[in-house]
């Protein structure tokens, strides 16, 4: 059975102790009411909360901890980076790679993405690549061209190994923050789409397992009828997973 997942990306939010706070209400929430075994939640603090939100979550197996970046670069002469091997010495399983963020505000292209998403796989991390299209694109109607392109120039140079290790997660720019969240319909061709594409780029099988995450305005109220899309596996959770509570009912939208 493909895996179910449910990551809070925190962005640029939170002190040292809101964060610390969050996350301990959120290990408590998920301990007392998240039942059923293929469900994972992922949290995804800033950097220099990263280590003591990974100790504070170490005894919840369902709770799992990633980067919102890393570098493309092993190590060395790079002020302000933070390396694959750091990040993996403090207990980092799973990092962001191509947010929408990340490739406006840093002009993050295809090719530096493969650079950060192979960093990450050489230590054993596992990226959360992240896709979609804006909305001038969606309203030409030529979203699934440009989310497929995005998936070719990148994950498509993955070896199957390493495809294995990844998680796709389609974000509509036009979605993201704005409170207008993509239909379920719309959710749902696009993954579809996705899957298809990803068969092609490696094999039926190996897409069929795929966890794919939807992205872009998610909360509870609307987070069931997005994951009982037969493609959508579950969530990467903005705005909401800065409220416990909202996460802890997004990730019991199952
Ligand atoms: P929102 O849920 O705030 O729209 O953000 C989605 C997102 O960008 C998660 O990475």
């Amino acid at each position: 059975m493909r895996k179910k997942i449910v990551a809070g990306n925190w962005k640029m939010n939170k002190t040292y102790q809101d964060a610390l706070a969050l996350v301990s209400e959120i290990d408590n929430m998920v301990k007392d009411e998240v039942t059923g075994d293929n469900v994972e939640v992922i949290v995804t603090p800033p950097f220099p909360f990263l280590q003591s939100v990974g100790k504070l979550i170490q005894g919840n197996d369902r709770l799992h901890l990633a980067a919102q970046d890393v570098s493309a670069h092993e190590s060395g002469a790079y002020t302000g980076e933070v390396s694959a091997a750091m990040l993996q010495s403090v207990g980092v399983e799973y990092v962001l790679v191509g947010h929408s963020e990340r490739r406006q505000y840093h002009h993050e292209d295809a090719d530096l993405l493969l650079k950060k998403m192979k960093a990450a796989l050489g230590q054993g991390i596992k990226p959360i690549f992240c896709c979609g299209e804006p909305l001038e694109v969606r309203e030409s109607e030529k979203h699934f061209e440009y989310v497929g392109q995005q998936l070719r120039e990148t994950v498509g140079h993955l070896s199957n190994e390493e495809f294995d290790q990844i998680v796709i997660a389609y974000e509509p720019i036009w979605a993201i923050g704005t409170g207008r969240t993509a239909s379920s319909q719309q959710a749902q061709e696009m993954h579809a789409y996705i899957r298809e594409e990803l068969s092609r780029l490696f094999d039926a099988e190996a897409a069929y397992n795929k966890t794919i995450l939807y992205g872009g305005s998610a909360n509870p109220a609307n987070a069931r009828e997005l994951f009982s899309q037969p493609d959508v596996d579950g969530g990467l959770i903005g705005g909401a997973s800065l409220k416990s509570r909202d996460f802890t009912d997004i990730i019991k939208s199952f």
